[in-house]
């Protein structure tokens, strides 16, 4: 079933652990074939170096295992929760990357400092409320998914490709699995600059309007020209 899927998934979980964005079992990847409202997903706990596509679990939205032997990463409902409100969306991608993690535990979302941010996120990379007891106590994940959609009530999740979760780390998106990684990999990068910026020089503001809309514009959206 969705063998293809399957294997995207699993491609993009081996991708990013030879990214050096994740240790041990740290992080996981999912995809959804939308079509079918099936995600795939790492299995939980399971080793990057022992991941093939035969240990992708497929969920149906409401979190219910349609096929695999192992269970899904504990993260699963995290990632419903995003399919289900962002849906444009084909991958979502999990890390505790140490720059990212680091402004996600620091709760201070990154300024948008430079154009290599710019041409990945429209602006500063928003961090999350804390979540209350009640929510850590009870659906801890799905909570953390809520609490994602509800920061992005007011912002477009098209133009920030991910989020740090506050005192967790960075959830991140794209349109397929290999995508999401990929945006990982960006946040990280942008995470460690912006660090590196703030220690030379502390005052250090946003970028003009005028040059981030160049920059993420000539990207992403209808009038964008960047590429072949
Ligand atoms: P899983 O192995 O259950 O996907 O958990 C990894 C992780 O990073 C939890 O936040």
């Amino acid at each position: 079933m969705l063998k293809k899927l399957k294997e995207q998934v699993c491609d993009a979980n081996v991708a990013l652990s030879r990214s050096g964005l994740v240790i041990l079992t740290w992080g996981n990847v999912s995809g959804i074939a939308r079509d079918k409202s099936i995600v795939a997903i790492k299995p939980s706990g399971i080793s990057y170096d022992e991941l093939t596509p035969d240990k992708i679990v497929f969920v149906d939205l409401n979190g219910n295992i349609v096929e695999g032997k192992y269970k899904p990463s504990s993260d699963a409902p995290t990632h419903l929760e995003l399919y289900k409100n962002f849906k444009t969306i084909g991958g979502i991608c999990h890390t505790h990357s140490t720059y990212a993690t680091a402004w996600a535990q620091a709760g201070i979302p990154i300024p948008c400092f430079g154009t290599t941010h710019a041409d990945s996120f429209y602006g500063s990379i928003p961090v999350t409320d804390k979540l209350p007891k009640n929510m850590i106590q009870k659906d801890y994940e799905l909570n953390t998914g809520k609490l994602i959609v509800e920061t992005f009530r007011k912002i477009d999740y098209e133009h920030f490709p991910g989020v740090l979760v506050a005192d967790h780390g960075p959830f991140v998106w794209g349109k397929s699995p290999q995508q999401a990684v990929e945006n990982a990999i960006i946040l990280e990068e942008i995470a460690k600059i912006a660090l590196l910026t703030k220690q030379l020089n502390p005052s250090k503001k946003s970028i003009s309007k005028a040059l981030r809309d160049k920059h993420f514009f000539r990207k992403h959206g209808s009038d964008a020209y960047y590429g072949q």
